[in-house]
């Protein structure tokens, strides 16, 4: 009986890999603690919350004696942490918040795993989840390998390359089994509707305006996020102590192309005529600091964990769109009160 600690478990990622860590590991207890901030909804994981091997806990990983207490209650054995403020917009907005969840709330895990696991490191293992925004911007030609030097350019990223560094320095310093992730942009069910594909989704449907950043020529590599989880189960089970292991979906779009798609595909779904969405793109003011082009190279988990995208990109966003759809008072729940609020400021 494995005791298994899932951070924000409550959010797009992580309800992703909670789901499938509750459903494959029936013998595994499984521990979602998530402090649903704006981004954590328990409507995410709610086919799976009468489960026997499933508990849900709220609280802030910011708060070391809360954490504490939480590992000397029940000693797990594994972590995968997934909890951090994740948008790069509203990191520019208060950088202090994303230094709180994803630095100290990440050192808060690290330690309270150090001193719960003392010199006994058998079978236990620290899962840091993270991005490949910490490698900075790429121009038109090269790829994010795992040993490319971090250059995070938004606050966002540069918190996330700190606890990264954090997470590493533990492993050399202390001997901290830990693995670590870095992947590109997801895409999929249960996505909060302030990035880029569900957000147009949702506008699309509701004829609202599509803000393109400057001349939409971002370069972003998706992934959809189910297959995230599937590399996330690979290498928390099969992955070697003290790697990193890049994860891409080898699927590069610019901005404007993809939104174009998207307006594509909803045209036809929603019975308008071929153009109809299109005529809501909209061109914005650029975000400051925006990195260009993100790709992976995402070689060494398909060479030493056999991963690879188990779906196409059309696949994929088939599967959203249609997930999006059917699932429109979700969009409704979710876009209510402080997101509304929040998306006026940021777009008005
Ligand atoms: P998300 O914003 O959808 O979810 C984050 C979750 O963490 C929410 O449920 C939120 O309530 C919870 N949380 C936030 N602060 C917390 C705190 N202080 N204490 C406890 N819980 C807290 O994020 P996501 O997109 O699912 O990303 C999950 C992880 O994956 C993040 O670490 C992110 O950096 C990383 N990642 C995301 C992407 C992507 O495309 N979304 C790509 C690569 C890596």
């Amino acid at each position: 009986m494995k005791k298994i600690l899932i951070t924000g478990g409550a959010g797009f990622i992580g309800s992703h890999v909670v789901r499938r860590f509750v459903n494959r590991y029936p013998d595994y207890q499984i521990f979602n603690l998530d402090a649903l901030t704006y981004a954590g909804n328990l409507e995410n994981i709610k086919d799976i919350e009468n489960h026997p091997n499933y508990h849900f806990v709220k609280g802030d990983i910011v708060d070391e004696a809360f954490i504490n207490e939480l590992f000397l209650n029940y000693n797990f054995d594994g972590i995968l942490h997934l909890a951090a403020e994740s948008h790069v917009d509203r990191s520019i907005e208060d950088p202090l918040a994303f230094v709180k969840t994803n630095v100290i709330g990440t050192m808060n895990l690290l330690n309270a795993a150090k001193n719960q696991w003392k010199d006994d490191f058998t079978n236990k293992r620290f899962y840091h989840i993270s991005t490949d925004e910490v490698y900075g911007s790429l121009g038109a030609e090269g790829l994010f390998t795992e040993t490319t030097a971090y250059d995070p350019n938004s606050p966002y990223s540069a918190s996330k390359a700190s606890s990264d560094h954090f997470v590493r320095a533990y492993g050399e310093t202390y001997g901290l089994p830990y693995v670590l992730t870095n992947c590109s942009n997801n895409y999929g069910s249960y996505h909060f509707p302030e990035k880029l594909i569900p957000l147009f989704i949702n506008n699309i449907i509701n004829n609202k305006p599509l803000p393109v950043y400057g001349d939409g020529n971002y370069t972003r590599d998706w992934l959809f996020v189910e297959d995230h989880a599937i590399a996330i189960d690979l290498v928390f089970h099969n992955g070697n102590n003290h790697e990193t292991y890049n994860i891409g979906g080898f699927n590069e779009w610019k901005n404007i192309d993809l939104v174009k798609l998207l307006c594509q595909i909803m045209d036809q779904k929603l019975g308008r005529a071929e153009g109809t969405s299109q005529e809501l793109i909209t061109y914005v003011k650029d975000r400051p600091g925006h990195d260009l082009r993100y790709a992976i190279d995402a070689s060494k988990i398909n060479k030493e964990l056999g991963w690879k995208p188990s779906v196409t990109f059309e696949e994929g966003l088939e599967k959203t769109i249609n997930w999006y759809l059917e699932n429109e008072e979700w969009l409704q729940n979710v876009t209510s009160g402080s997101y509304k609020d929040y998306y006026k400021k940021q777009y008005s």
